[in-house]
């Protein structure tokens, strides 16, 4: 199948336009829209997906209903889908737990003193 995706190019070739290489980390920065949070986020066909689902579509690679994709190299703004793999929620909770980062929930940080 391949869906005419207007004069707006491929959705690989507007991914590609929001991304820059970071040479030092290896990272590929996604520089368009981005959620509070600090993932980004792109239309395809007209639904807003996880730039780093996109990422890892891209790149080929399946995403299970309600898994959620996790980052190697720890930073957010990353889409390489190098740097990802795919993992549930209750693994993101449990990573980020275990890196210290308690403010997952894009709470401001003192809400982390509920967990002590
Ligand atoms: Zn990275």
């Amino acid at each position: 199948m391949a869906p005419s995706r207007g004069f707006k190019g491929s959705l690989a070739e507007r991914f590609e336009r929001k991304t820059m290489p970071e040479p030092n980390s290896g990272c590929l920065l996604w520089l368009g829209a981005v959620r509070s949070h600090g993932y980004g986020k792109i239309k395809d066909g007209g639904k807003l997906e996880n730039a780093t689902h996109v990422a890892l579509r891209l790149a080929g690679r399946a995403i299970p209903p309600g898994a959620d994709v996790l980052h190697r190299c720890d930073n957010p703004y990353c889409v390489n889908a190098e740097h990802l793999f795919i993992g549930n929620a209750k693994s993101n909770v449990a990573d980020m737990m275990a890196k210290g980062r308690h403010n997952f929930s894009g709470l401001p940080l003192g809400y982390g003193a509920r967990w002590r």
